[in-house]
């Protein structure tokens, strides 16, 4: 745990210093059995990692204090802006010269491929944070004219003391989301990292600390979801709380919220994103983009494109095409250079895409390719088409969170844009076309937080995502996500009118 700028006993954070964290890290299982550590495994092989702390409520209460703390004295209204931006410049930093650590422990924790996570993870938190740095000293309000015998103003003040609850499926990259914005403006933060990828969190912390961020600013606890995160989004001393994860537990931290002190929220949630392909397509290019839509981060991503529709002109063509590339994908060692796909996170995770795998073939839905396992160790499926679907299948409706995509007949323009819409969810949405008018029209009907043209899974730190409908509450990214960490304050001021 890193609380009020120390790292308290029972993580492992000591053992890190080598420069090959990799292995530096691997423990032996005896050492494992203490009460309060939480086991991590490695996922290619499910065999254990290291064992990190297990923070309790407890641990929550004193996370908060430091953090009002440094928020009174340190932080908050008493860093100025080139202050805050100076350290969060500082930190990008760090993360840049430690970037190669960085992906690999992603890698070991969360099985993504260690290419991935140079390449898209790493580069784009180091980025997120580089682009708040930047935002930290532009933070201001506005004047509104009244009439002459008044001055009113705005001030766009730090909310206070922000709890922040994190998902496995990007760690280091959403730490990055929620990080950047809350420091730039000022909020002091009480983070909890997924139970089953918390080790970018944790050295992330020695960077923060490294960087020289005053004690208590930033403060992580490791730990459950049902524990520490239930804490966090119940404690009467946090302001706001900044969730990412699955839609069933952003209603609990709602309720939650509702129920303790009223806290602010923002809410990043579940998707099932549709990929809609026209018949004047460039078909090669869809196929290619679907694939990433749909694979990516083994389908373990909030906006994956898992509904695929696609015209009747170009159907079996865009199939076959599709078929052929999802086959091309090597699927394995997550550190193998050449896999694109590594295994699932968990055994949790790998029985729940199973299941789905096995209800979309007891509603007669057709597995057009995949729908197995590979290998005997690790969590590691085969990308898997489904073919014939019918509306009202849990494939078609429910976020399966792996690397399951079901594809879609339409024939006219009207129809597809009824079924797209025809979800809970509104995260993302895709159109492919060549015909502009087209293509934004479509883009402008599909109730989505974000809607990509002739591309999917684009993300930039300036450009706002969140969701629409149940998939979130608030936007993160951009300018944007300031308004999530800032309560805006008017004052009035009189300049002579009399009573
Ligand atoms: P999850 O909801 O199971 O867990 C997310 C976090 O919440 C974890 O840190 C967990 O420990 C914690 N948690 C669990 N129960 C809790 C409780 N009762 N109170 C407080 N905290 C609790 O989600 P996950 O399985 O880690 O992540 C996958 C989900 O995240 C998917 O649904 C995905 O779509 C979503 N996601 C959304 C976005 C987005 O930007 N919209 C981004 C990434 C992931």
């Amino acid at each position: 745990l890193y609380i009020n700028g120390q790292f308290v006993e029972g993580s492992m954070l000591n053992q890190w210093g080598s420069p090959s964290p990799v292995l530096s890290i691997l423990v032996s299982t005896a050492a494992l059995l203490g009460a309060l550590f939480a086991i991590d495994r490695f996922v290619a092989t499910g065999k254990i990692i290291t064992k990190v702390a297990e923070a309790t409520s407890k641990d929550v209460d004193v996370a908060v204090a430091a953090a009002h703390k440094a928020f009174e004295t340190t932080w908050g209204l008493n860093m100025g802006g080139a202050g805050r931006s100076r350290l969060l410049a500082k930190l990008a930093q760090l993360m840049e010269e430690h970037q190669q650590e960085l992906a690999a422990l992603e890698a070991l924790d969360n099985g993504k491929t260690f290419t991935w996570a140079m390449d898209v993870d790493t580069t784009f938190a180091i980025d997120t944070i580089r682009y708040y740095a930047g935002w930290a000293d532009k933070i201001h309000g506005q004047v509104v004219e009244t009439d002459e015998r008044k001055l009113s103003y705005t001030r766009h003040e730090p909310i206070g003391v922000v709890g922040q609850i994190i998902p496995w499926n990007f760690p280091l990259l959403m730490m990055s989301w929620k990080l950047g914005p809350a420091l730039a403006t000022g909020n002091c933060i009480v983070m909890k990292p997924s139970e089953f990828t918390p080790l970018t969190a944790i050295r992330m912390s020695e960077l923060i600390h490294e960087a020289g961020f005053p004690p208590g600013t930033f403060n992580l606890l490791t730990g459950y979801g049902n524990t520490v995160g239930a804490a966090i989004s119940s404690h009467m001393k946090i302001d706001k709380v900044a969730f990412t994860g699955s839609t069933l537990v952003g209603r609990k931290i709602m309720e939650a919220a509702a129920k303790s002190n009223l806290k602010d929220i923002t809410l990043e949630l579940g998707g099932k994103s549709p990929n809609i392909i026209f018949n004047d397509a460039d078909v090669e290019q869809a196929v290619n983009w679907a694939a990433h839509g749909i694979y990516w981060n083994h389908g373990q991503a909030c906006c994956a494109g898992s509904r695929i529709f696609v015209q009747s002109g170009i159907y079996d063509e865009f199939l076959s095409k599709f078929t052929e590339k999802t086959r091309s994908l090597k699927v394995g060692d997550p550190f193998d250079l050449d896999s694109y796909q590594g295994p699932q996170v968990s055994q949790l995770q790998y029985d729940r895409i199973m299941e789905y795998i096995q209800s979309g073939k007891d509603q007669g839905a057709t597995v057009h390719l995949g729908g197995d396992r590979v290998g005997t160790e690790g969590f590691y499926i085969n990308p898997t088409i489904f073919t014939d679907t019918t509306p009202d299948m849990k494939i078609v409706q429910e976020e399966i969170f792996g690397p399951v995509g079901v594809v879609i007949k339409f024939e006219d323009e009207e129809d597809v844009i009824r079924q797209a819409n025809d979800t809970v969810f509104g995260l993302a949405a895709a159109v492919f076309s060549q015909n502009i008018t087209r293509a934004l029209t479509t883009a402008h009907r599909l109730k989505a937080g974000t809607a990509w043209v002739n591309c999917v899974n684009q993300l930039h730190a300036n450009v706002p995502f969140g969701g629409f409908k149940q998939s979130g509450i608030g936007r993160e990214l951009g300018e944007y996500a300031l308004h999530n960490y800032t309560a805006v304050k008017s004052v009035q001021v009189n300049l002579g009118h009399v009573m």
